[in-house]
């Protein structure tokens, strides 16, 4: 039994994906409610009709995805781990950084592993969940007990027919999405622009070399492969033009007056900064205005 904890966009793909009577949504304490019912847009393809359970009571999953937004993960795994077997791999598909170690810190004995993933979902209406864009899901281990669970929850995930790879370095890669996210997301928000459009703002235009100079310092301070403040503007800019008409998912957030997760990409860059002693007060600033939006 796969247990899926957060029955958001992405807990949805997933169950929609592994095949059906292996998943359950994991429930909040003292919620039992009916199973989940909803409609599944696949990317090709008629929409599907999807219940998943809730997991019961006495259930012991062999496998528990986290699919909870960064800042409410913790709090729903403190709820979900005493039910949960100490040998149970916990993958965290969380984005940005800072939650993931909170939990390898937290509970060091347990298997916890990462995934970054560029799969897509969203919930344009109740009861819809549409697979928006396909990607590829990279599984990482975040802590050595994790280690030996990387393969097998590879294919395990496989069976779902999305494609997952497994990942050495795990945490270079939620690295990079980090970057880029740092780079795209606080402007969209702010700017209340797709990603293509900031690209040629003011507001963009007078942080985004200022911005890349700090994050440059931050990633060799935590030990990550150099770039220059150039290279990471261009990356970030291939990828605004690459994803020009998107929303991001923190523009989405703030649109819908949903809390973002500012606090896992510029905002864990700015506290960075400051176990560092490096200053940071454009992810600060960025930080401290998207959070002011809300
Ligand atoms: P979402 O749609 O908001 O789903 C999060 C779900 O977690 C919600 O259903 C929420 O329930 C539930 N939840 C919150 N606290 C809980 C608790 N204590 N116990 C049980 N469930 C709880 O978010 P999402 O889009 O799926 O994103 C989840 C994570 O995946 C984020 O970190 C996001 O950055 C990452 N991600 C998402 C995508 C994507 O395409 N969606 C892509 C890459 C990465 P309520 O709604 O009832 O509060």
């Amino acid at each position: 039994m796969i247990a899926i904890l957060g029955a958001g966009s992405m807990g949805r793909l997933w169950a929609a994906t592994l095949p059906a009577g292996q998943v359950a949504f994991v429930p909040r304490p003292g919620q039992h409610p009916e199973p989940v019912h909803y409609r599944f847009q696949p990317i090709e393809g008629e929409p599907l009709s999807v219940t998943v359970p809730w997991l019961q009571p006495g259930q012991s999953p062999d496998l528990l995805l986290v699919t909870t937004k960064a800042g409410d993960t913790l709090e729903a795994l403190t709820s979900a781990l005493p039910s949960t077997p100490p040998s149970t791999p916990i993958v965290l598909f969380q984005n940005g950084l800072g939650s993931q170690q909170q939990v390898a810190e937290t509970w060091p004995e347990r298997p916890v592993l990462a995934a970054s993933t560029t799969e897509g979902a969203n919930r344009p209406q109740p009861g819809l969940t549409v697979h928006a864009g396909r990607g590829t899901t990279w599984l990482g281990a975040l802590n050595p007990a994790g280690q030996a669970h990387v393969e097998p929850v590879a294919q395990q995930l496989a069976t779902s027919g999305l494609a997952v790879q497994p990942e050495p370095d795990i945490l270079g890669r939620l690295w990079q999405k980090l970057v880029i996210n740092a780079g795209i997301n606080p402007f969209t928000a702010l700017l209340d622009s797709p990603n293509g459009e900031i690209l040629g703002q003011p507001f963009y235009l007078k942080w985004i070399d200022p911005l890349c100079q700090e994050i440059s310092q931050l990633l060799d301070a935590a030990g990550q492969p150099s770039a220059a403040p150039e290279i990471l503007r261009e990356t970030i800019e291939a990828v605004a033009r690459k994803t020009a008409a998107n929303t991001s998912s923190m523009r989405a957030d703030m649109l819908a007056g949903r809390e973002t997760e500012i606090d896992f990409i510029n905002g864990y860059l700015a506290r960075l900064g400051h176990r560092y002693n490096i200053a940071a007060p454009v992810n600060q600033m960025l930080t401290e205005r998207v959070k002011q939006l809300n």
